[in-house]
């Protein structure tokens, strides 16, 4: 597989995956640029070859058809300034108003070495959600080579993340830098971790994490379970969690998870105390209870100072930490405290030597809310794409460029 960093992409038209689906509000100013940020540098590297780019993304969910809304021409302004930063120089930034067509194959064909060319949002045809090879195919003949630097959409077999990389040899298609990142620091997570490993699994639904909780029974050493989903496994248990969110139709997997979890040595680590609210509500009124004795009308809504302490202790004495979902509904100030306390010892730990790996959109959200994003090793740009790694699951956007 050709290295991105080994390449010269010198008069190559280069056409990128990136994910570019951020925030605007209502002004179609962008919220949060993350996304666009983290491109920045595969994108200035095949500049500085002397390389052209091509921009490909998707941005929000438009219904079929273009959708002013959704347009990536609201990005232009913004991308040009954020590219012009990194290259110290004015770049010319064109915009074609569809992804295929005549126009996008005129502009990149007339596409001058130093140039970048951002195409119209990829789902204003729904060919690109399905997957379909014909457009994959008319996407490909825009560029010589195709790099693939969208880690957020790479757990989709889309006609762009993954369809596309067959119409080009394989020393013409590689990943960009932001995804090698991503790999490289998943990677050393789920094969090549230092001891004792902990995974902390936070949120509102053990629905959505069992099968990350199933496959880091076979790598960890101990899993902090936090949030709305530990009272799950609270009830599974025997315990009373008054009106604490609860599925009780994972009742038994939640049961067959400590089970196995026993058999295979993994510390299970679930908060022994809660914060708890008579409603859900920022100004709701609120008390302390052990997390099996919640009374009816009451819910947990963060774990207690207890279970801060221990998931503190347990969290110092770990070298490998991997993070996803908060520890309570940490929107609310209230409820932020157990979450701001594991993000706290998380940067702490990293601080004294552990590998830190925080991952999924609100573990982020809160890391980036404390202020601590650069205390730990590593913020994954990936939500959905981050957790089917972890789940084991061999992602669609990863194996069309291994293949
Ligand atoms: P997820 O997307 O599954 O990671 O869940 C994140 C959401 O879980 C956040 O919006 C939190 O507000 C919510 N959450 C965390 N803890 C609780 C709780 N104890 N009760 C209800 N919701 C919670």
């Amino acid at each position: 597989m050709t290295q991105f960093s080994q390449h010269n992409f010198k008069n190559e038209k280069v056409l990128i995956r990136v994910d570019f689906n951020v925030p605007l509000d209502e002004h179609y100013n962008i919220t949060d640029d993350t996304r666009m940020r983290a491109a920045i540098p595969t994108i200035k590297k095949i500049l500085d070859d002397g390389g052209s780019v091509i921009l490909m993304s998707h941005l929000g969910r438009p219904k079929g058809g273009a959708e002013d809304k959704y347009s990536l021409k609201h990005l232009v302004n913004h991308l040009s300034e954020l590219i012009n930063q990194s290259t110290n120089q004015p770049v010319n930034l064109i915009f074609a108003n569809d992804c295929i067509g005549n126009e996008a194959i005129e502009k990149s064909k007339n596409l001058k070495s130093g140039e970048v060319l951002l195409l119209e949002n990829l789902r204003f045809y729904k060919e690109e959600e399905k997957g379909d090879e014909a457009f994959a195919k008319k996407l490909s003949k825009l560029g010589d080579v195709y790099v693939n630097d969208a880690f957020g959409t790479a757990h989709r077999a889309h006609a762009s993340t993954a369809v596309i990389a067959k119409f080009f040899p394989g020393d013409k298609k590689m990943f960009g830098l932001l995804m090698e990142k991503e790999i490289t620091n998943a990677e050393k997570i789920l094969h090549n971790s230092e001891k004792p490993f902990l995974a902390i699994i936070g949120g509102a639904k053990v629905s959505d994490k069992i099968l990350i909780i199933e496959n880091l029974l076979d790598k960890a050493n101990d899993i902090i379970i936090g949030g709305g989903m530990a009272y799950t496994f609270f009830k599974a248990m025997g315990g009373h969690t008054g009106n604490s969110l609860c599925e009780d139709d994972r009742l038994d997997k939640a049961k067959e998870l400590l089970k196995k979890a026993e058999e295979k040595n993994v510390c299970i680590h679930l908060p022994a105390d809660s914060i708890i609210a008579d409603k859900f509500d920022a100004n709701a009124s609120t008390s302390g209870a052990l997390s099996n004795d919640i009374p009816d009308g009451w819910m947990g809504l963060d774990i207690g100072e207890m279970a801060c302490e221990t998931f503190r202790k347990v969290i110092h004495h770990s070298k490998t930490i991997l993070w996803n979902g908060p520890m309570g509904v940490f929107e609310m100030k209230k409820f932020q405290h157990g979450t701001k306390a594991v993000a706290k010892a998380i940067a702490e730990a990293t601080a004294d030597g552990a590998f830190s790996l925080v991952g999924g959109g609100d573990s982020v959200a809160a890391v980036n809310e404390f202020d601590l994003a650069d205390k730990v090793s590593y913020v994954s740009t990936g939500g959905g794409a981050l957790l089917e790694y972890f789940e084991g699951k061999e992602l669609p956007g990863i194996k069309a460029i291994k293949n």
